[in-house]
């Protein structure tokens, strides 16, 4: 859990709070998967009391994840790095814009905000390496490691893609 306190600038309009906060997980839900976290999850950023019970957020977040090489499957250590802005109100009534999320009393919890700004920027796709040559199509082996005898020179890719349309129709 990332609980923040903002006590010390919760009456004081213009001040703000320098945050340096790590928080360690295992694993992270992505759907139905569980994606390894290889290191702890680093946030830093400021909050500042802009009036009106309302404290901006800024800050970025870095951690490690481990993905699979699209072409390979191999494992990848894939750095991730984002930034975050939120705003939130320690005010309960007179604040009824969506888009400011409310506070408990001084407490921020930013786990959420963090655990789902990590599942939002996983790439669709990564490579182990811009030049992965991937799995042989014929034997599955490991082109990266090993050079198999199968003759896949004779797959046109176009030949491959009606294939798969007149199998799956
Ligand atoms: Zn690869
Ligand atoms: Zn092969």
């Amino acid at each position: 859990m990332l609980k923040i306190s903002v006590l010390s600038i919760l009456s004081i309009v213009g001040e703000s709070l320098n945050i340096n906060e790590e928080l360690k997980i295992d694993n992270i839900s992505v759907g139905r998967d569980a994606v390894k976290v290889n290191r702890p999850i680093s946030i830093k950023g400021v909050f500042t009391n802009i009036g009106g019970n309302i404290f901006d957020f800024e800050g970025s977040v870095s951690t490690g994840l481990n993905l699979f090489c699209d072409r390979c499957m191999c494992d990848v250590d894939y750095e991730m790095d984002f930034s975050v802005s939120e705003r939130f109100s320690s005010g309960f009534d007179e604040c009824s814009d969506e888009e400011i999320k409310k506070i408990n009393g001084h407490v921020v919890d930013l786990t959420d905000i963090v655990l789902e700004g990590i599942v939002i920027n996983i790439p669709m796709k990564v490579l182990c390496d811009p030049k992965c040559k991937g799995l042989c199509s014929k034997c599955g082996a490991n082109l990266n490691k090993i050079s198999c005898e199968c003759d896949t020179t004779n797959i046109d890719p176009r030949f491959e893609v009606l294939k798969d349309f007149f199998n799956n129709n």
